[in-house]
């Protein structure tokens, strides 16, 4: 057993949560002291930007932008920001998954304007003072104050639509947060009850909602996991696995959630005998009340899922796992067991295969 030693920190942001409360927008506007917000979200989410648009009323919505894109394109951000300050926007709205929050972050570190989310994936990314704009062909990421939103309201009506198939893996993806989070140098029991808790609900959910994505009460157990495992997020440092995904996602552009959903267990593999309490826990909140179950609970739950298992079916190529092994060990992120570039070869490997995690 260690010791616990730790310093726990969270920064205040208000979070709203339950069926049909984006009818509340008007009023938590009012509470940031906002008279006119901007509607961020996607072009495919247009018509929700337009719903936001009406519940704010034509007084108070500075308009609808709906030009969020994956990964936050510097184009795209420069466009925001342009129409925010067009638009005399005193915060924007971001109504989407977390590109859409992604491109209101980039508006909040330009402007230093506020940022109230309307979540709509599993993602997390409105719990986190983490941001990411895409240059050139790289992803620039940092972490400010600035970029957390100040309300965030969880309406779990609005991922009723989420497709299915996007649902598991957006789902998968908050896991991640969590399963991350249960290791982390800098977790407190804070964080690691948040985290054991956002991986049960969420391994409670996603196998109802592969059955029905209208499951109402699937839905609300998913995105109070999806809240929990976001929190985690953005107060502790992330591992292996999320270095992973960050360089395989900015350098082969693979899709984000599915990528999440592959490493995982391999990720977690890697890292099991260096962080036997993490394993308790995770293994505990999968349903086994034995350490050594947990990495193959989770890939259990994976393969009942019916989401992707391997990097080849999301388009690695097979000849960039070298250097992805090179970007990996070259920076590592903090990580319970020390990355080797040979092990690490070999992980990518069998992701690459979706051969069995060991
Ligand atoms: P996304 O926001 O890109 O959404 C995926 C697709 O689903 C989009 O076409 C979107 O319009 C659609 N969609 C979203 N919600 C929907 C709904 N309820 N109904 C119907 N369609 C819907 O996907 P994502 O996985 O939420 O976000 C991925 C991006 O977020 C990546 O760029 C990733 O790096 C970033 N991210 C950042 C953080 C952070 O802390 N900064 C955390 C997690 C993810």
């Amino acid at each position: 057993m260690t010791m616990p030693s730790f310093v726990h920190e969270a920064r205040p942001s208000r979070v709203v949560f339950g069926r049909g409360r984006r009818a509340q927008l008007p009023a938590e506007l009012d509470a940031l002291g906002v008279k006119r917000a901007l509607v961020l979200t996607t072009p495919e989410q247009r018509a929700l930007g337009d719903e936001v648009a009406g519940l704010l009323g034509a007084s108070r919505c500075a308009g609808v932008h709906a030009g969020a894109v994956m990964h936050v394109p510097i184009a795209a951000a420069r466009a925001a920001i342009q129409a925010a300050r067009d638009a005399g926007a005193q915060a924007c709205i971001a109504a989407g998954g977390g590109s859409t929050i992604g491109l209101a972050k980039a508006i909040a570190l330009e402007s230093g304007l506020p940022i109230l989310a309307l979540p709509t994936t599993y993602a997390g990314s409105e719990m986190t003072p983490l941001y990411g704009i895409t240059d050139g062909g790289e992803k620039r990421t940092g972490r400010d104050w600035r970029v957390l939103p100040r309300t965030v309201v969880y309406d779990p009506d609005l991922t009723l639509g989420l497709p299915v198939a996007i649902s598991l893996t957006s789902g998968m993806n908050a896991i991640a947060h969590a399963a991350e989070g249960l290791y982390a140098a800098d977790a407190s029991p804070i964080h690691q009850l948040m985290a054991a808790e956002g991986i049960r609900a969420l391994a409670g959910a996603l196998p109802r909602l592969k059955l029905d994505g209208r499951d109402a009460s699937a839905r609300d157990d998913a995105l109070v996991g999806a809240w929990l495992c976001g929190s985690v997020l953005g107060q502790v440092q992330m591992g292996l696995h999320h270095k992973l995904c960050h360089v395989l996602g900015g350098s082969f552009n693979l899709p984000h959630a599915e990528l999440h959903t592959v490493m995982l267990p391999h990720a977690l593999a890697y890292n099991a005998a260096a962080a036997p309490q993490a394993m308790a826990r995770l293994a505990a909140a999968l349903g086994s009340a034995d350490a050594a179950d947990a990495v193959n609970r989770l890939a259990e739950l994976q393969r009942g899922l019916g989401v992707p298992t391997s990097l080849r079916a999301i388009g690695m190529p097979a000849d960039g796992l070298d250097r992805a092994a090179d970007l990996v060990t070259a920076a590592p992120y903090p990580n319970p067991r020390p990355l080797e570039r040979g092990a690490v070869r070999a992980l990518l490997q069998r992701a690459f295969d979706g051969a069995q995690p060991q």
